[in-house]
Order: structure tokens, then C-alpha cells, then sequence
């Protein structure tokens, strides 16, 4: 007799991530030539999905998915106004896994890891700090009756198992004052077998709205099954929109965008933010301009419905929301 296994789909499909480079550049037929490109010793470790692997495009350098997830030599280079830390997030923290900058929200950093690494990650240094259970978190929550909506971040929260989000969010659904709880995740554009049917039970019939936030950047990254899963969460209610970063040679352009935000909103995702890069040390081959990023706006909306166009914005510290272009 087997005993079956109580690791789930999607837990086996994380483990086949590539996180070493030399089958990655194999897998994507990079030549000797274009391997000299590749930095062979990132400060953040590769972590790419094979669903993601495998929409890059072969033997090809510029794809815009392979320029999000694979480090490249350029990432070495040091560019004065690029820091570790570009948002301050230490700042705005008052407890290891705690972080309020906005009034009225505040966001958990419930884990530190992520369903893929994108190199251009504006908390790619942050020292997320050991905790045992986000017990001193939640006490903050509950003494703050000023709080009506919580962020679940990271990392990437579907990250955790359902056990831990479960009881989470049974903590959460127990403050009063909370209306709103809200998933930030790239997780199901990488692995979308997260959002599977013990994960959609969890979130069933909550006292609360639920919002997920997706990380989407190209509509490269997108497919059927992608879509469905999507799908599926807005069968139970919950708002689905999209957060997109600019991001020079991958998006920085009119017809990407405007097919990014035409794929989103054929499928009731709705755009939030576009956001202008954080300037984290190793990305400023990523920066695009502000004026071209207002350039793609007017041009979204000059072709989309109202409902179709992000806020474009970028992070100042101390200000108190995030602030339009
Ligand atoms: C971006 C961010 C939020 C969310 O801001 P919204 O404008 O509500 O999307 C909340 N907390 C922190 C620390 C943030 O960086
Ligand atoms: S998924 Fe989000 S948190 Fe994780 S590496 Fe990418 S940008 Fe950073």
C-alpha cells in the first residue's frame, strides 16, 4: 500500500522552478555568445517557474519575459540614485512583518518567498526578519481600530500553505473594523495551480470583501489556464485587479501596453497601477522615462475605455499615498 502524498500539486510544481542558470540558458538555447551576457553570480538568486520558462522565446536575449526573471551583467553595474532599500520600508515599520505608510490600511509581510524572482524587485534586499507566527502583527491590527483593510503581501502570500492563510484570515475575519482584506500576488501568473479548490474554499463566504492584486507586466505572461483560475476567484466575488511596473525594453511601449490592458479587461481584471520603477540597485537598465510613461497613458486612453487605465504613480517615501505621474 502507498501512502499518498500530502504535498500539494502546486507544491511539486514549485520545486521544479529553475534556480540554477546553466539548465535554464540550456532549456532556452542561449549560444556561447549570448551566455557572456548573463551574470553567473546574482545577488538575487534565480527563481523562474517552467510555465514562465517556457513562454520565452528561444535563443533570444530580449524576450521580455526572459529580461524580467534572468539576471544579466548589466545588473552589476552601480548607478548613482539606485540604493538596496529605494521605498524605505524600514521606516514605515512597527513590527518585524508590519509596515503602515497609508492611513487606514496597513501591510503584512507574511513570508518572504515568492513563486518566481523578478529582477527588477524593489524588496529584493529587505531582511524580512525571523518570525515565529504573526502574532505581534495581528495585536497591532486589533489595537487599531483606525484599520480597515489588510494587505497581504511579502514575498508573496500565496506562498503559504492554506493551513496557515486559513487561520489567518479566521483572525482577521474576528477584528471588527476590518471591511477589506487584500492579496498582493505574482504567485498564479507563475504557477496558477495555487488557486486550487482547497485555496478557493478558504476564501468562501468571508465576512469581508476580498480584493487580489496580480503582478501582470506583458500579456506574454498570460494563458488559458492563467485566465480560468482567475476566473474562478471572481466566481466567488472577489475583485480581481492588476498592478503592471514599467519597465524599459519589456513594456516601455505603446503596443504592449495597450495590449496588456486589452487582454486585461477581456477578462474583468482591472487595471490599478502602472507603476514607474523603484530604483533598486541593479535595475536602472530597467528605467524607462516618466514622460514616456505618461506618453503610454494618453495613449491608453486615447484607444481603451475610462475603466481600462491605471494610475500611473511612483513610491516617494513620506508622502502619504503614492503619488500620480
Ligand atoms: C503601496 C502600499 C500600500 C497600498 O497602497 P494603495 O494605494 O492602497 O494600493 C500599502 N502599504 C504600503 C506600505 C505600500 O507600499
Ligand atoms: S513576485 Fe513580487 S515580491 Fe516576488 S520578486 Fe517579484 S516583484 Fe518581488
Amino acid at each position: 500500500m502507498t501512502l499518498t502524498s500530502s504535498v500539494s500539486p502546486w507544491r511539486e510544481i514549485q520545486r521544479k522552478n529553475f534556480v540554477h542558470l546553466k539548465p535554464l540558458l540550456d532549456f532556452l538555447e542561449l549560444s556561447p555568445i549570448q551566455r557572456k551576457e548573463i551574470d553567473f553570480s546574482p545577488s538575487f538568486q534565480l527563481n523562474l517557474p517552467i510555465r514562465l520558462a517556457e513562454k520565452i522565446k528561444k535563443q533570444t536575449l530580449n524576450d521580455p519575459l526572459l529580461l524580467q526573471f534572468v539576471p544579466l551583467k548589466l545588473e552589476k553595474q552601480v548607478t548613482s540614485g539606485f540604493s538596496l532599500h529605494p521605498v524605505e520600508d524600514n521606516a514605515f515599520r512597527q513590527e518585524t512583518r508590519y509596515l503602515q505608510k497609508y492611513k487606514g490600511r496597513a501591510l503584512l509581510l507574511t513570508t518572504s518567498a515568492c513563486a518566481m524572482h523578478c529582477r527588477y524587485c524593489f524588496r529584493q534586499n529587505f531582511e524580512y526578519g525571523y518570525v515565529n507566527d504573526l502574532s505581534q502583527e495581528l495585536r497591532l491590527i486589533e489595537s487599531n481600530p483606525s484599520l480597515h483593510e489588510v494587505i497581504l503581501s511579502g514575498g508573496d502570500p500565496l506562498s503559504l500553505s492554506d493551513e496557515k492563510l486559513s487561520s489567518l484570515l479566521d483572525t482577521l475575519e474576528r477584528f471588527e473594523p476590518i471591511t477589506k482584506v487584500r492579496f498582493h500576488t505574482r504567485f498564479p501568473i507563475g504557477i496558477p495551480e495555487r488557486l486550487d479548490e482547497s485555496f478557493l474554499k478558504i476564501l468562501k463566504n468571508r465576512r469581508f470583501e476580498i480584493y487580489f492584486v496580480f503582478h501582470i507586466n506583458h500579456a506574454q505572461e498570460l494563458d488559458e489556464e492563467i485566465i480560468y483560475a482567475i476566473k474562478r476567484l471572481k466566481q466567488l466575488g472577489i475583485t480581481t485587479l492588476n498592478q503592471a511596473v514599467l519597465l524599459k525594453n519589456v513594456n516601455d511601449n505603446f503596443e504592449t501596453q495597450l495590449e496588456l490592458h486589452q487582454v486585461l479587461i477581456d477578462h474583468g481584471i482591472l487595471p490599478y497601477y502602472l507603476h514607474q520603477l523603484d530604483r533598486v540597485e541593479g535595475s536602472a537598465h530597467f528605467e524607462s522615462s516618466p514622460d514616456l510613461g505618461r506618453k503610454i497613458i494618453t495613449y491608453l486612453r486615447n484607444h481603451l475605455p475610462g475603466y481600462a487605465i491605471p494610475t500611473y504613480v511612483q513610491e516617494i517615501p513620506n508622502e502619504p499615498s503614492k503619488t500620480p505621474l
